[in-house]
């Protein structure tokens, strides 16, 4: 017999959410993540993706790890520091490092994965953390798991991050005190103040820890938000995903070689669970040399955000403070923004709603990610369908 209190639970909270419009509903993709995607039999234009250069459906990847099946089979067989470590994860991690700038790198199986695994790696009961208070859902479970004092400062608010690493320092508690924060914030899509936070992380002696799951293969030519502002010297942690902008699964840790020596024998999923696949560790090591070679991609993406964003910012929509491909719609009211969404769905366009947890309640957005795939005739009929739907809904 199953639990009466689980089905209790479980009932009213769905119920609830639903009524609140915040009860996610998954629409499954027939076919390729590409600039188009079929949805329902449907062929809607794609502006939900994090696949920012189109290498999700990469003729050259799919060959690459086609190839990898063939030589080293579909599974690696087994964890990390067992024997599940094949010659095509170190040749990644090698690659890794070369795009970051790094003495070594680190990967993982994602990058959820891997903020979970590093941070609780270094830190403990003794340290604290100061953490942006937008920071990835991913980051704020690594610093929960970690058991560190987590405090919390203001997004992007230089004064208030200094103001607490201050008072962190003054108290004495803590051994080890880190600061973390996104490198591109991916719902709003503005950059963190890196400079900043590397002069306060040098004033207070912090640790530094940059995810950059947005900023790679997007800022600094694509070698990510640290490359941007030239720091590399002066992050620990250049943490980054090999699922958004390199097109494949999987996360890492770009640092000095002691650093990586010690995730190496302390980073929980390294030690137990299963690496990625040889097709996934050979897919994402030919998208960074794509990547190393050539900023072409990059470039088009950017030709792409720009157009899109000056675009829907002309016809009036509030796009916040995006300084990045990533371009939000701000609507406010989660079931407005949830409408939009489906409205905007049902006139070709897939861009997705996102509301409260993710984002503060009453800044119920829809988001737009523009990639390097897209052509000029698909963000054309994107723009026209925006301006229908928004029109029809007094949002513009
Ligand atoms: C998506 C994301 C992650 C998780 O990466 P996955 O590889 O998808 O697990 C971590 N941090 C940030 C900021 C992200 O946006």
């Amino acid at each position: 017999m199953s639990s009466k209190t689980l089905d209790i639970f479980l009932n009213e909270n769905i119920a609830d959410l639903k009524e609140r419009g915040l009860y996610n509903e998954i629409d499954p993709v027939e076919g390729p993540n590409g600039p188009k995607i079929t949805i329902n039999g449907k062929t809607l234009i794609n502006l939900s993706s994090n696949n920012y250069l189109g290498l999700a459906t990469d003729e050259r990847l799919k060959q690459v790890a086609k190839a990898a099946i063939d030589s080293h089979g579909v599974g690696a067989g087994a964890v990390r520091t067992i024997n599940g470590t094949l010659d095509l994860h170190l040749k990644l991690e090698e690659k890794i490092a070369q795009f970051k700038g790094t003495q070594a790198a680190i990967s993982f199986q994602s990058g959820f994965n891997c903020n979970m695994a590093a941070i609780s790696a270094v830190m403990d009961k003794n340290d604290a953390i100061l953490s942006d208070a937008l920071n990835h859902a991913s980051i704020i479970d690594g610093c929960r798991l970690s058991k560190a004092k987590i405090i919390r400062f203001e997004h992007s608010d230089m004064n208030d991050l200094r103001k607490k690493a201050k008072e962190a320092v003054e108290s004495g508690l803590y051994k080890k005190i880190m600061v973390i924060t996104d490198g591109v914030f991916s719902m709003d899509g503005d950059i963190a103040k890196l400079p900043e936070i590397v002069d306060i992380a040098e004033e207070f002696d912090l640790l530094t820890y940059v995810d950059d799951a947005h900023g790679s293969g997007v800022l600094g030519k694509g070698a990510g938000t640290v490359k941007h502002f030239g720091l590399q010297d002066k992050v620990d942690f250049q943490m980054g995903t090999l699922s958004k902008a390199i097109g494949v699964i999987g996360g890492y840790v770009a640092g000095k070689q002691n650093l990586i020596d010690w995730l190496k024998v302390r980073s929980r999923p390294f030690l137990f669970s299963t690496a990625v696949s040889p097709a996934d560790a050979a897919a994402s090591t030919k998208a960074i040399e794509i990547l190393m070679e050539s900023t072409e991609l990059n470039e088009k993406l950017w030709e792409n955000g720009n157009y899109l964003k000056a675009g829907l910012k002309e016809l009036g929509f509030n796009i916040g403070n995006s300084e990045t491909p990533i371009t939000p719609c701000i609507v406010g009211e989660e079931k407005a923004a949830q409408e939009f969404s489906k409205r905007l769905i049902d006139a070709g366009v897939y861009a997705k709603s996102i509301v409260f947890p993710t984002v503060p309640r009453g800044t119920g957005r829809v988001r737009n990610m523009p990639s390097a795939a897209h052509t000029k005739e698909m963000l054309d009929e994107a723009l026209a369908i925006y301006e229908k739907v928004g029109k029809a809904m007094n949002l513009i």
